[in-house]
């Protein structure tokens, strides 16, 4: 019977489990050993055993979180406690269909950031960069970036082959990583949600889908690609090989194009252009107004699909949808409401993010911790 196992058997395997996570976390130096004098209960150690003492290494360690997204990259370098300690970043113009030109910037600002943790006497002990494409593959590559006009692109390897000293790293998208925060941000304002989707625009249409508390990578690690859902089957070819995705139908480049804001994109990047159209959007500006009203039904018809296949609480729109929500909201809520084999159809609420700008870097950093909270660290 299960319930026979014994709490001593219990307690041995919560012993094991915390002397392997203090091996690992003394193995990347982020705890050490302590040479200073025992200040612990005595008479609590376990009688036999030698009590060793264990301290942060906090003073030689640093995460470091790199993020590309369609205008620059950007690099922040923070203590394990998340204080900033060194940010750069630098615009790589956007050179469509070019890989490599981005990947000499993203690994220039790798390693200016890698020469200031030197400078400031830390080792980086995980290093995540985060790119505003969907992801796949073990190890992971971004498999399609509508932003840039990619294809398949290993930039793990990219970078390192520019870097050598480039710490292990993890591949995160910023779908992912944003929802792991705005999970985070409704947990902290009460609200325990379990089942939620994220969707998000700020270069490209992506997001994430959280199941039962827990985010779904799928197989390949592309779950919640919801930019490249085939919306429309007569439509243009995507770069992902499909026809008729939603970022072809209803992607930032397409609104603003039709918004007559392309010159603002070459000029001023992706995030100003965008701006520029929601602030536009909201003064009732005819041409954006009608560009955004024909991208519309297709982004509700989008999250329709996602909503129905997962059966979320909550749907959480971010980045720029989140500065448009009072359009989107209601043309979200009509298509739902549509859907009459629920029991509760309205029982799906659609929120603005309250992190239109920061859910992704809130997000990497927290993702960069986890290996420390889980024991799995990169060597010394
Ligand atoms: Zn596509």
């Amino acid at each position: 019977m299960a319930s026979s196992r014994s709490g001593s058997l219990v307690s041995a395997d919560v012993r094991r489990h915390n002397l392997a996570l203090v091996a690992a976390l003394v193995e990347a130096g982020v705890v050490r050993e302590s040479e200073e004098p025992g200040t612990a209960p005595r008479e609590n150690a376990p009688r036999g055993r030698p009590l060793t003492l264990l301290r942060l290494a906090a003073d030689d360690v640093a995460l470091l979180v790199l993020q590309l997204d369609a205008d620059q990259a950007t690099a922040v370098l923070t203590a394990v406690d998340g204080r900033a300690l060194f940010r750069a970043s630098e615009h790589h113009g956007r050179p469509m269909g070019d890989p490599e030109r981005v990947l000499d910037v993203l690994a220039r600002v790798l390693a200016r950031s890698l020469d200031a943790a030197a400078g400031l006497g830390r080792r980086v002990a995980d290093l995540t960069v985060v790119v505003f494409a969907p992801i796949g593959g073990t190890p992971p590559v971004v498999v399609v970036d509508t932003d840039f006009e990619w294809g398949v692109v290993d930039v793990l390897t990219g970078l390192r082959q520019r870097v050598p000293a480039m710490p292990p790293a993890a591949l995160a998208s910023d779908g992912t990583v944003a929802a792991l925060a705005e999970r985070a941000e409704l947990a902290d304002a009460g609200e325990g949600v379990r089942d939620l989707v994220y969707a998000k625009s700020n270069s490209g249409i992506g997001g994430a889908v959280v199941a039962d508390g827990a985010l779904i990578p799928g197989a390949h690690g592309f779950a919640g690609a919801f930019g490249h859902l085939a919306v429309d089957p007569r439509g243009a070819r995507c770069l992902c090989g499909q026809r008729g995705c939603l970022v072809t139908v209803a992607g930032p480049d397409v609104v603003l194009a039709a918004a007559g804001l392309t010159a603002e994109v070459a000029e001023r990047g992706l995030t100003d252009a965008l701006r520029e159209l929601v602030a536009r959007i909201r003064a009732g500006e005819p041409r954006a107004t009608a560009a955004w009203e024909a991208a519309l039904p297709w982004i509700a018809h989008a999250l329709r699909l996602v909503t129905m296949t997962v059966d979320p609480e909550v749907v959480v729109l971010g980045g720029a949808y989140a500065l448009l929500a009072d359009h989107l909201t209601p043309a979200l809520d009509k298509a739902l409401r549509e859907a009459t084999i629920a029991p509760d159809a309205g029982g799906c609420t659609v929120l603005a993010s309250t992190l239109p700008d920061t859910a992704t870097p809130l997000g990497a950093a927290a993702q960069a911790l986890t290996p420390l909270t889980q024991g799995r660290l990169p060597a010394r």
